[in-house]
């Protein structure tokens, strides 16, 4: 009997880069046979079961077609937890890890528990890693999607925090009725214009449109949340937003206009300029 199923030739034979046909076989490893991703070279000569072969192919065709290794995964890691996600929930990216760094660093500064509104909260990721470091954080947490929202508890059970978090159903403040005076307001809402080509390449392809961009020129949700914010803030409130990284000049001038100071730029790993924050005036 050839060997034409162990691992060592399905890897060999994949057409997919070697990088993603080791992650989806380790998957299918851990699915199957309950093996770590270590087995890929201890066990190569492990002939996979029908089922198990089946699924592979299965996730090597859907791959090949160029659906997020995320959402085959149904998971992914961000800051230091790992989030359940699917088709409803953008996929939280790295560069998004920013705006919890800002939250942290803010949160370290206060002497009581801090009060946080994180808008658009999607599959939960800066909700839940700021709740799983902070442990003093009251955090509300809003989406207009109910399908997010449902991920985005899913995810908060998981990581023992449900009961940490107060989620909203709503549009921006919308879903707030009359919660007000927080410490700190985050987000990261669809930014890419809607004639952006990048919509249609790669994983965006795969993603929540209205997660992705406001059908518009990119910065109308970046204006309502920055708009509105001091109304939500604490005098010294903090408010951060992700945005895209030609959007910054545009970013700090709403935050001005809206009688937010010290507006800041804030670098993402790549050396973009991925985030800005800015401060409600302590008098007022
Ligand atoms: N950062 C995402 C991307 O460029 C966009 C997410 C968003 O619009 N908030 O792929």
């Amino acid at each position: 009997m050839s060997s034409s199923n162990s691992l060592r030739s399905l890897l060999g034979k994949s057409t997919l880069p070697s990088n993603e046909a080791k992650i989806l076989l380790a998957f299918i490893l851990e699915k199957h046979y309950q093996l770590p991703r270590s087995a890929l070279l201890s066990k190569d000569d492990l002939e996979l079961s029908p089922t198990a072969l089946e699924d592979w192919m299965d996730l090597q065709s859907r791959r090949m077609s160029g659906e997020p290794i995320a959402y085959l995964l149904g998971k992914k890691g961000f800051y230091n937890i790992e989030l359940k996600v699917d088709p409803g929930v953008l996929i939280p990216r790295p560069e998004t890890e920013l705006l919890v760094e800002i939250a942290l660093a803010q949160l370290a500064k206060l002497s009581a528990p801090g009060r946080i509104l994180d808008l658009g909260t999607g599959s939960g990721a800066i909700t839940l890693a700021v709740a799983h470091n902070v442990p003093s954080a009251q955090i509300t947490a809003t989406d207009q999607s109910d399908e997010a929202l449902m991920i985005a508890k899913q995810n908060a059970t998981a990581l023992g925090l449900i009961d940490r978090v107060e989620f909203r159903q709503g549009s921006w403040y919308e879903a707030l009725a009359d919660q007000t005076s927080f410490d700190i307001i985050l987000s990261n809402p669809p930014y890419i214009a809607n004639k952006d080509p990048h919509l249609s390449q790669g994983d965006l392809r795969f993603e929540p449109v209205s997660a992705l961009t406001d059908g518009s020129t990119g910065l109308s949700c970046l204006e309502t949340i920055i708009s509105q914010a001091g109304h939500y803030l604490k005098p010294g409130g903090l408010l951060a937003v992700e945005h895209g990284f030609d959007q910054s000049e545009a970013v700090i001038g709403l935050m001005k206009k809206a009688k937010l100071e010290g507006a800041q730029v804030h670098k993402d790993l790549s050396g973009h300029n991925r985030c800005a924050s800015a401060r409600k005036s302590i008098s007022k």
